[in-house]
């Protein structure tokens, strides 16, 4: 899982989990998931319902609709029967040719000739009857043939027709014409009395003969019908059921005698069951469009939370060691905090020594030793102990604040890392520093125990390698102090408070000053004279020191200009040579002091070595190349290596006042005195001894090899207006340089 590939499992340390999701976050996505996938299935369901419930009801109307077509169109086939017979009857019994041959001797054939031959083949009637008043046949024919047994044939039920007939003046459209049943069947029968065309109106029809057509309703009839008035399946039926489709054929009494009946043809459901299936598919295929829809959303989803999941991971997380970061670290506290907010602990650790190590053998190596330390801690520290990198060699562990608890975490801590790392081969021993804040005495939020461990961390630091201090008050108070003594600091420097004094450098051999070095002075408003060593520290971390160091060398090449001919030396931290612009920056104050770099030399301790090496050494060959000369101070005092010496290519060499005090008190330190000296010599430098308070120390070490003596036995420091009156006020004194 971890980015590097590196062996470190990040489930090791989740003490409060934060990938994981909650069991009712789980549950609450699976009821919302199955919730929606019953209501789009609830939704598609009543989509379906309503569509085919409308293509249902679209269907039953359009069926209705067909139903009264096909009635009104039967009731009208039957008025057209009834109409076309009786205006044949009409036109026939309407003639005047007719009337009077009815009177004529030769009636008979006349009417035998124009109506009863006619029934053979006659469309519009099949039966032709002619009867005279009295109720006697004149002629009566039936397709062709006379029709002996007319009563029988029409079943006795003539008369009401007749009598209708021979009604006065019943009019033109008001003939008698109704269906009636036959022998053969049903039949569409009409008749009127014989008249002249132009009958006088209300006149009696009494005694006049009438004519009766009459026209089966054959098969061939009815089908002829239900072509000509697309009425499909039309039957001619006796009787029929009431809730069937028909139309009545009624005689001319009014009474249903028959029946034109025909089958539903219900169009409407006909397409509906064609396009039953045409729907369901497309219902299935919406279904599955819609499934598919869900598929790939629910994949994007899953893709989108898990790309979401990873970037959370990654923000959380250091990449090389697959630790937490920051940001996952304060998460992480947050949790701490507010499950345990009377017990919780916070260990800050910073490596010692991590620095010279990536230094020198490279940022990969570095980078190996990280992913070392962060293993050894996983290994070593409980699993519920959050760990996590906060950027460069500074690793935190948050556990349990019980007192025991804690003290048992720091010392694993520390014993882990103080057993040597070895990577590509080599053996690196480093060391870590912690510092540890908690929650028993008071609740605090994440950022006030982060600042009270980094606090404590800075005071272990200060305490040297490998140690813990767990933070209290005073560590505050201290801080309290330390932020006063830096305001006061920089306004003594913004009004030139912090004065240079000078101590005088002898030339061993002849006792003549050869040059003075500046010490920097300062007497804090609250406090009173502070020790250099101590404000100098301050003015380092304040961000102070730059200031400080060039206002010492401006105030010392001013009052230099007082000292001809010897050299002035001045003290430069190391930060100062981390400065790129340093170098420049010393350059512009002696081109303006008019001052001659020759006669100036730097002086830097071993720390120059560690901090920033290579900037260091730019620095030194700019200031070489203006003739300013560099000495190594403090030298035995630290761990300065031969090979680092040679490097840098020092103009000389300080003998630290460690070294020169030991010579008081037995010859082994004697040696060590001797060989250190021995080696600048080897080294080609020149030496000066420091701290040189007694005749026997001046002899030894000048005996021993150092050209240069400097301590209180010649002087101690003095302001710039001492050091004129000493040496340089009379032409005594500034023949020879002599101390006082
Ligand atoms: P240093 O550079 O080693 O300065 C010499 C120190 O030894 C001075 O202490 C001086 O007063 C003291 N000393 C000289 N002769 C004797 C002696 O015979 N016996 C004893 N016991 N001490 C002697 P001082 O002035 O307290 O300075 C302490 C340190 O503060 C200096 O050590 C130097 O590292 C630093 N310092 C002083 N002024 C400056 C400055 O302007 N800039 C920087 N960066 N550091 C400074
Ligand atoms: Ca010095
Ligand atoms: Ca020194």
């Amino acid at each position: 899982m971890t980015p590097t590939g590196a062996h470190v499992q990040p489930g090791n340390n989740n003490w409060c989990p934060i990938v994981n999701t909650p069991k009712y976050l789980v549950k609450f996505r699976l009821a919302v998931v199955i919730v929606s996938c019953l209501l789009i299935i609830t939704y598609l369901a009543i989509l379906g319902l309503v569509v085919s419930g409308a293509f249902r009801s679209m269907a039953d109307t359009a069926d209705a609709i067909d139903d009264k077509r096909a009635i009104t169109a039967a009731n009208g086939a039957l008025e057209s029967l009834r109409t076309h017979l009786g205006a044949t009857v009409r036109d026939n019994a309407y003639w005047d040719d007719a009337y009077e041959k009815m009177g004529a001797p030769d009636a008979v054939e006349w009417a035998t000739e124009n109506w009863g031959s006619t029934t053979v083949d006659y469309p519009l009637y099949d039966t032709a009857v002619v009867i005279d008043p009295e109720g006697e046949p004149l002629i009566a024919y039936h397709k062709g043939e006379p029709l002996p047994d007319l009563v029988r044939f029409f079943k006795g039920k003539l008369e009401p027709i007749l009598s209708a007939a021979r009604k006065p003046d019943p009019g033109r459209d008001a003939l008698p014409v109704a269906f009636i049943e036959t022998r053969e069947g049903i039949a569409v029968v009409g008749a009127a009395a014989i008249q002249p065309y132009e009958f006088e109106k209300g006149s009696t029809l009494a005694n006049l003969k009438v004519l009766l057509f009459s026209k089966q309703l054959t098969e061939d009839v009815v089908a002829d019908i239900s072509k000509t008035f697309t009425i499909a399946g039309l039957s001619l039926e006796r009787s029929v059921d009431e809730r069937s489709l028909h139309a009545s054929l009624r005689d001319i009494a009014g009474q249903e005698i028959a029946y034109f009946a025909w089958p539903h043809v219900a169009p409407g459901s006909t397409s509906y069951v064609r396009v039953r299936p045409v729907l369901i598919v497309s219902g299935l295929m919406l279904l599955l469009l819609l499934a598919g829809i869900a598929v790939a959303g629910y994949g994007i989803f899953r893709a989108v939370k898990s790309g979401e999941r990873a970037a959370d991971y990654r923000a959380k997380h250091d990449a090389l060691t697959g630790l937490l970061n920051r940001a996952g670290f304060f998460e992480k506290m947050d949790i701490a905090l507010e499950t345990a907010p009377a017990t919780t602990s916070l260990h800050m650790i910073d490596l010692d020594g991590f620095k010279p190590v990536n230094d020198a053998w490279g940022h990969a190596v570095g980078d190996q030793l990280i992913q070392a330390v962060a293993e050894r801690l996983i290994k070593t520290l409980p699993n519920n102990a959050v760990i996590s990198r906060l950027g460069g060699d500074e690793f935190a562990v948050v556990g349990r604040g019980h007192a025991d608890l804690e003290r048992d975490t720091i010392h694993l801590i520390l014993s882990a890392l103080s057993i040597p790392f070895v990577i590509g081969g080599r053996s690196i021993e480093i060391s870590g520093s912690i510092g540890t804040s908690n929650t028993r005495q008071t609740e605090l939020d994440a950022s006030e125990l982060l600042r009270q461990a980094d606090l404590a961390l800075y005071r272990a630091k200060d305490r040297g390698r490998g140690t813990s201090v767990l933070f209290d008050v005073s560590i505050d108070e201290d801080v309290t102090k330390t932020a006063l003594l830096e305001q006061e600091l920089r306004r003594a420097l913004v009004n030139g408070d912090v004065r240079a004094v000078f101590q005088p450098l002898m030339d061993a051999a002849s006792r003549e000053v050869k040059g003075v070095e500046a010490l920097a002075r300062w007497t804090s408003p609250t406090r009173g004279d502070l020790p250099p060593d101590v404000f100098i520290k301050v003015a380092e971390k304040a961000g102070l020191i730059d200031q400080l160091g060039f206002s010492i060398l401006k105030k010392t090449v001013a009052e230099a200009a007082r000292w001809p001919g010897i050299g002035v030396s001045v003290n430069v931290s190391p930060l100062q040579l981390s400065n790129p612009y340093f170098a420049a920056e010393v350059e512009v104050i002696l081109t303006a002091a008019g001052f001659d770099p020759a006669r100036l030399t730097v002086e830097v301790t071993e720390g120059v070595l560690i901090a920033s090496p290579d900037l260091a050494k730019r620095t030194f060959s700019t200031l070489r190349s203006l003739g300013i000369k560099i000495a190594l101070d403090d030298f035995g005092s630290g761990f300065a290596s031969i090979g680092a010496l040679r490097e840098f290519g020092f103009d000389r060499m300080k003998i630290d006042r460690s070294l020169v005090k030991a010579l008081d008190y037995d010859g082994d330190h004697r040696q060590v005195l001797q060989a250190t000296i021995a080696l600048a010599k080897a080294l080609r430098l020149p030496v000066t001894a420091e701290g040189v308070e007694t005749e026997e120390q001046a002899v030894m070490v000048r005996l021993s090899g150092c050209d240069q003596l400097q301590g209180f036995l010649f002087g101690t420091p003095k302001t710039a207006d001492e050091i004129t009156s000493l040496y340089f006020a009379s032409p005594d004194a500034l023949a020879s340089h002599r101390p006082q």
